[in-house]
């Protein structure tokens, strides 16, 4: 099919619910992408924080292979090693306790909420549901993770939507204001992804992490976008030294495929018991076993590097002419310039190079092992198009 077939029927066929930007990306290597005219490209979208590592990564894809070569889906009532080890290995680097996997960040957000009620409904009992979540966040697109996003165009047309959620500011005396005695959890993300790149408070953080133990009010840290070294610390939650109860997690946890973990630390390890909660496709067993190649990868030597990169990136763009800031923790960039985000997103592509926006910000997920060369072409051409 050639390009213009393909968009159009595209548009004929597949629902109408993207706005795509006008390119069809065809295939890549590392930090670069071709599209269907063989045009390159400089990916710094990573098909949203999905490709950690970059396109057809040689340790990642033999990770997959081998285990395509074995069986390429084995469902939840029987075991299987590669789910088994990528849950160990999540354990052991971050200390949770049990995982549970899904296909997506906005299932492994779905577990954190039903293991947060079913926590307090098993302690406290009936009618301690509510959970706190923050303005500006952003939890996923099915109904109850819907709910749980703090933005109101979230909660349009969809309606009757989940009850039990309530929007606070990032600051303790919102937090304070919405919470009553049926409050069970409190979900923030470390980075607001989806909103613009907000780096959250850590003296925040701090105070809401002793209101919440002092109240046996889960804390539930949602790494989707975040987590498996974006920030430059495995999971953003470290930047600050929190000990969370619940951290989900999906998009680079797979390298390229669909997976989401919820992983539950020691309160509530064992709140969902066999039938409580389950999936058919959840822990595929290609997605584990490319996710555990992923994850044994991210070492401190390569988060003190994804650190170093973001400093490098964060440095050179707010030299930028027409910058007005940029924000982030690593490898997780937002840009606020005077143009509309998508307009300097289009003429990037233009140029060659792929980025994202986050509400009026640019928005930059580069893959973590992105070259210094490559991140010097990405600014040229960042400059290039915001200083005009
Ligand atoms: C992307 C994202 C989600 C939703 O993940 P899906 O895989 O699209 O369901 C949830 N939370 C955050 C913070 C995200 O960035």
């Amino acid at each position: 099919m050639d390009k213009q077939n393909i968009i159009s029927d595209d548009k004929e066929y597949i629902a109408n619910t993207y706005a795509r930007y006008g390119i069809v990306i065809k295939e890549g290597k590392g930090s670069k992408l071709y599209d269907a005219d063989g045009k390159e490209y400089i990916d710094c979208a990573t098909g949203i924080g999905v490709n950690i590592f970059g396109i057809n990564d040689e340790e990642w894809k033999q990770a997959v292979n081998e285990q395509i070569n074995c069986v390429q889906h084995v469902c939840n009532l029987y075991y299987a090693e590669p789910q088994t080890k990528l849950a160990k290995l999540l354990c052991e680097k971050t200390g949770a306790k049990k995982v549970f996997f899904g296909n997506s960040g906005a299932e492994a957000n779905e577990c954190a909420i039903k293991t947060a009620r079913k926590y307090s409904l098993d302690k406290y009992g009936d009618g301690r549901y509510e959970i706190i979540t923050l303005k500006n966040s952003f939890h996923g697109r099915t109904i109850a993770t819907l709910s749980a996003t703090g933005q109101d165009q979230f909660h349009k047309y969809f309606a009757p939507f989940v009850d039990g959620f309530k929007y606070s500011q990032a600051t303790m005396s919102d937090i304070i204001a919405n919470y009553t005695d049926k409050t069970c959890a409190v979900m923030v993300e470390v980075v607001q992804g989806e909103s613009g790149v907000n780096v959250l408070d850590g003296e925040f953080l701090k105070r809401l992490e002793s209101f919440c133990k002092e109240r046996d009010i889960l804390l539930i840290c949602d790494e989707v976008q975040t987590g498996n070294g974006r920030t430059g610390y495995l999971y953003a939650y470290e930047a600050y030294g929190l000990k969370p109860d619940i951290v989900t997690t999906a998009k680079g946890l797979g390298g390229g495929l669909p997976i989401g973990a919820c992983m539950m630390f020691d309160k509530c390890a064992n709140t969902l018991q066999a039938g409580d909660h389950g999936t058919t496709f959840g822990g595929n067993p290609i997605a584990c076993a490319g996710g555990y190649s992923i994850l044994k990868r991210i070492d401190n030597k390569l988060l003190l590097e994804v650190q170093g990169k973001g400093a490098y990136f964060k440095e050179n763009l707010s030299k930028i002419k027409n910058v007005k800031s940029v924000s982030g923790m690593g490898l997780m960039i937002g840009i606020e310039t005077d143009k509309p985000a998508r307009e300097v997103a289009e003429a990037c592509l233009e140029k060659g190079l792929i980025v994202l926006t986050a509400h009026s910000k640019v928005r930059l997920l580069p893959p973590l092992n992105i070259k210094k060369g490559e991140i010097d072409e990405a600014l040229k051409i960042l400059n290039e198009v915001i200083s005009k």
